[in-house]
């Protein structure tokens, strides 16, 4: 492997980013090292092995799988090398209160008829809509979300506000789908992609009806074996490219002379380092492990920033299988705004939450045992709760009176393996400000260089990759994240 300088990197944390930032950096010549303190690889994206029962601990949804394929083709790679990707058809199902569900289909003819039979002339105006939100993909994920958010003049290009100008961006994603659609259960549908960007439709600007795009269009995809299949083809490129990577290893500390990161200190060792990369949770680096005079933010910038939810999340196996589920279920058989004004107002345990199911093994017999299933359920919750008492037992009753109720089955009487993970798991395992689950919500303000800077002038050969730095939160922007931060550091140092 051709190595064009002999600066050495140092990356903390390996996470889908960490990876991300490893691989391109060591592509570009930089001897790369990679500290994880967890013992595997991933993450949020990591997996649990139980009784058979494979889980993936966090992300289920394989969406702009053109981006995933975007990063092995960098390393003359394509996904094929890696794993088989399913196209999942129907994508998911919406259940709602008596017994109504809807599976929107794979298929766009199929797609626009089931839009026509709720209300009459949508059929015309999904096309006219998934039009702009094509548009707005491609100037997202073409040209968008690679730039570095350095500063807003980076946005401010002809060619980008021409095209930006003709789109609807900036108004809110609530009342852009209300100019086309108004049948409630189209509407929910639309607004459920949003979710993943933690904030409610009416909060998330217009922008985003490119995740409708990619939902409806690009589709849901699942690789089989399960998701951790990406960490692994990520790590087999980094190994390939020569990165050292310590897992069980923490950093605990930064070391900074003369506006430059000197050392990091670890529970095992100190390395001396010419650049570092922080792509833990930007809090953590910034707050914990640099001394007060070398942050580029306080306490009171953080206290402001608007999270995504965290989770509570059962990871169960149970003996039978379910009729009437697919691989993804989203339960919307309850009041959804009270749900989200108790994640984004009241900050609450939500009392009749909304769930997700996510039945991977209705699509990979790999990851359960024979004639089992294997269930995934996510709440999403406020950040910063506290775990209550009682909470598991409160929320397991109430998820299995539902999943009776669509499927004819009381899973607790089939239960094999039961793990409960909450916001202080996140805290735990990742060092996850306010236990977040999916970094900061994607609102206007917090859009691009509203985000926490990819770098910081009283530390000058520090940089910043992850979820709560530019693009944002999910697989393909944490991948894309390191590919920023990578370019950022080649260009300044070689
Ligand atoms: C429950 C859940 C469901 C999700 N679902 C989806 C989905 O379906 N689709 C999707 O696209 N996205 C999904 N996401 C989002 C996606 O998983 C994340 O955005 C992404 O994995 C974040 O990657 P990251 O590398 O930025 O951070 P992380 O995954 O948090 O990686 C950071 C790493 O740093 C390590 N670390 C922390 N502190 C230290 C330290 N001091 N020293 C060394 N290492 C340290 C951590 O252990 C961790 O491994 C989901 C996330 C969660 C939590």
């Amino acid at each position: 492997m051709r190595k064009n300088t002999s600066r050495n990197v140092y990356v903390i944390g390996g996470g889908i980013a960490g990876l991300s930032s490893a691989c391109f950096l060591s592509k570009a010549g930089f001897q790369v090292t990679l500290i994880e303190k967890n013992s595997q690889l991933g993450g949020r994206a990591t997996t649990l092995t139980q009784n058979g029962f494979v889980f993936d601990k966090g992300p289920s949804w394989y969406w702009m799988p053109d981006i995933i394929e975007k990063f092995f083709n960098h390393f003359d790679k394509t996904t094929n090398d890696f794993y088989n990707l399913k196209r999942l058809a129907p994508s998911y199902q919406l259940i709602f209160e008596d017994k109504i569900t809807i599976a929107p289909s794979a298929n766009l003819d199929e797609l626009k008829q089931q839009f026509e039979e709720l209300e009459a002339g949508s059929s015309k105006k999904l096309e006219q809509f998934l039009a702009q939100a094509k548009m707005k993909y491609d100037l997202g994920m073409n040209d968008f979300v690679y730039k570095p958010g350095l500063s807003i003049k980076e946005y401010g290009h002809f060619d980008l506000l021409r095209k930006a100008s003709r789109l609807n961006i900036i108004g809110s994603h609530a009342k852009h789908i209300r100019q086309f659609f108004s049948h409630p259960v189209i509407l929910k549908m639309l607004e459920f992609p949003i979710l993943f960007l933690g904030g409610s439709s009416d909060s998330i600007p217009a922008l985003y009806s490119m995740m409708n795009y990619a939902d409806m269009v690009l589709g849901t995809w699942y690789p089989m074996g399960g998701m951790h299949q990406l960490i692994k083809a990520q790590e087999q490129i980094a190994r390939s490219l020569g990165v050292n990577i310590h897992t069980n290893e923490s950093v605990t500390h930064i070391t900074v002379s003369n506006k430059k990161a000197t050392h990091i200190h670890t529970n095992r060792a100190i390395y001396p380092l010419d650049i570092l990369v922080g792509s833990a949770d930007y809090h953590h680096i910034e707050q914990e492990l640099l001394g007060s005079e070398h942050r580029k933010y306080d306490t009171r910038y953080w206290s402001k920033r608007k999270m995504a939810p965290s989770a509570l999340i059962f990871y169960i196996g149970i003996n039978t299988t379910l009729a009437n589920l697919l691989h993804h279920n989203l339960f919307f058989d309850a009041d959804f705004l009270k749900h989200n004004q108790s994640i984004y107002q009241s900050k609450q345990w939500p009392e009749d939450p909304l769930f997700y199911l996510c039945c991977p093994s209705k699509t990979d017999d790999s990851i359960a045992p024979p004639n089992c299933e294997n269930l995934f359920i996510l709440i999403p919750v406020a950040c910063d709760l506290q775990d209550k008492q009682d909470m598991e037992e409160y929320y397991f009753k109430k998820i299995v009176q539902r999943i009776q109720q669509h499927t004819g089955t009381d899973i607790s009487k089939h239960l094999v393996y039961k793990a409960i993970y909450g916001p202080n798991d996140f805290i735990k395992d990742y060092n996850s400000f306010q236990g977040n689950a999916y970094g900061l919500a994607n609102t206007l303000k917090q859009t691009a260089f509203g985000k926490p800077s990819i770098v910081n002038k009283k530390v000058q050969n520090m940089f910043y990759a992850g979820q709560l730095t530019v693009p944002g939160p999910g697989i393909p922007p944490t991948i894309i994240s390191g590919e920023i931060i990578a370019n950022h550091i080649t260009k300044i140092y070689t």
